[in-house]
């Protein structure tokens, strides 16, 4: 197995290649080793080599860094969200628990960008709920309660105010909520490969294929060599399960998503010259969309349960067709030939929307499962499990273990049933807003 860099996905295409990439070669030996270079990994990377300039840390990708999911999702740097799972958020103090974590992850990514004056087309415009449904007003009202009892400021719109605002008239019902951000992914990580201590050590390329603790000692197997370590932090986020790493808590979704290019101004003015928008869907499934700085409209409206090693150009070919609709549905003005690329990424689920961030053994350390919230807490629970594996502790640390632990999963034929059961579901109940 391995992990194929492909060339499908516009924010990365839009960034110069990386270049003089090196992999693991022979058997050489360090005092951390993270695997994965996402945001959890270069984030976890980043902290380590600041924590002690002495200690040499090695962080290992299968692919180029940075460039899976972490470089593909929809850039929203969430303050709230209203789906994060597949349980409801109605007790307020677990919300709450929850929310302080997306705070935290929030101010995590403002205070690496503003030490490192990173531009990442990051715009504080808010964001938007919305629902082509009337009846799903009731589902903007409870949450709006929860919101305002928890000091986030929103407020309910309806067709007329969300034509004027998105440029498009499918939506009957939605809530603003002022705290959500949006950025540009492939940017500010291409900003933490950048940002990476002289100490951390890059091997990109390099895929493990299995690791043991002996004699005292982790032992990293790779294609080409072997890296011995006194701890590993693993950040592989969608991939953990196929390490073996709390493989009863955690499973892969594979998600798709495709963007357009830039509109004409002509299409731009057709459709009222919108500012840049986010809209997260009421329902689980239905689709992420937003109108991007420089007047793309990307749109996310599938995820499934797949193998995440692989997905054809052919399968992802017909889900760019459910996009196109998604796009058609709300722009029909636009032209049929207007998406520009379509791509796949993988997040990690848990059953109760918990994420991971634990000690496993002496010196095993995991941070992951973010679900639909994965670059601000990516950014905060990578850094915090540095400073966990460190032997040090923190007030993040402590907010953060305040959360629930992730629940037990069935194993896997029984998980994969209700996982797609479940997905048929929640598609079949947003199959509108798709
Ligand atoms: C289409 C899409 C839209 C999304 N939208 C949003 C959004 O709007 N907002 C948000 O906050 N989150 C969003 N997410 C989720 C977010 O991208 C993830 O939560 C986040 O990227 C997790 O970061 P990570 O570093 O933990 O994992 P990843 O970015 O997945 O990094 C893990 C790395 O581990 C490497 N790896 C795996 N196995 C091995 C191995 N055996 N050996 C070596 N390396 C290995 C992989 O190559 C990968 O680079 C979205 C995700 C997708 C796919």
């Amino acid at each position: 197995m391995n992990i194929v860099n492909d060339h499908f996905c516009t924010w990365i295409n839009n960034l110069s290649s990386r270049i003089n990439t090196q992999s693991v070669k022979g058997i050489i030996e360090c005092d951390f080793v993270i695997i994965g270079a996402g945001i959890t990994g270069l984030s976890a990377a980043r902290k380590l080599g600041e924590l002690n300039k002495n200690h040499n840390i090695y962080l290992v990708d299968a692919q180029i860094a940075g460039e899976g999911a972490s470089s593909r999702n929809s850039g929203f740097l969430v303050d709230t969200t209203l789906n994060d799972g597949f349980t409801s958020d109605t007790d307020l103090e677990n919300y709450k628990k929850k929310t302080d974590i997306y705070k935290l992850g929030i101010e995590a990514v403002k205070k690496f960008m503003q030490e490192y004056q990173v531009d990442c087309d990051l715009n504080e415009c808010g964001k938007y709920y919305a629902s082509s449904k009337i009846s799903d007003l009731k589902i903007l009202e409870n949450f709006s309660k929860i919101l305002s009892k928890l000091n986030h400021q929103n407020h309910l719109l309806f067709k007329n105010d969300l034509k004027k605002e998105l440029g498009t008239n499918f939506y009957n019902v939605g809530l603003y909520t002022k705290g959500g951000i949006l950025l540009n992914p492939a940017k500010l990580v291409r900003a933490m490969i950048n940002a990476l201590p002289n100490n951390v050590k890059l091997f990109e390329n390099s895929f493990l294929i299995n690791w043991k603790i002996h004699n005292g000692q982790i032992v990293c197997k790779f294609k080409n060599g072997i890296i011995k370590s006194k701890k590993i932090i693993f950040a592989t986020n969608g991939f953990l399960k196929s390490l073996g790493i709390k493989k009863n808590y955690n499973f892969p979704l594979t998600l798709t998503a495709s963007m357009t290019r830039p509109l004409t101004n002509k299409e731009y003015s057709d459709i009222g010259s919108p500012k840049e928008w986010g809209v997260l869907s009421v329902r689980p499934m239905g689709a992420t969309v937003r109108m991007t700085k420089d007047k793309r409209i990307l749109i996310r409206n599938t995820a499934e349960v797949s193998n995440p090693f692989k997905m054809t150009k052919l399968e992802l070919d017909k889900r760019a067709a459910i996009q196109k609709i998604g796009i058609k549905k709300r722009f029909p003005q636009l032209p049929d030939d207007i998406i520009e690329s379509t791509w796949s990424g993988i997040v990690s689920r848990t059953r109760n929307s918990s994420q991971i961030f634990e000690k496993l053994d002496d010196n095993v350390f995991v941070a992951g499962c973010y679900n639909g919230s994965g670059i601000g807490v990516g950014t905060l629970f990578g850094e915090q499990i540095a400073i966990k594996a460190f032997n040090e502790t923190s007030e993040e640390i402590k907010i953060i273990e305040k959360k629930k632990k992730p629940t037990w999963l069935p194993p896997t034929f029984f998980l994969d049933i209700g996982v797609k059961t479940r997905l048929m579901y929640e598609r079949l109940r947003s199959r509108s807003d798709i």
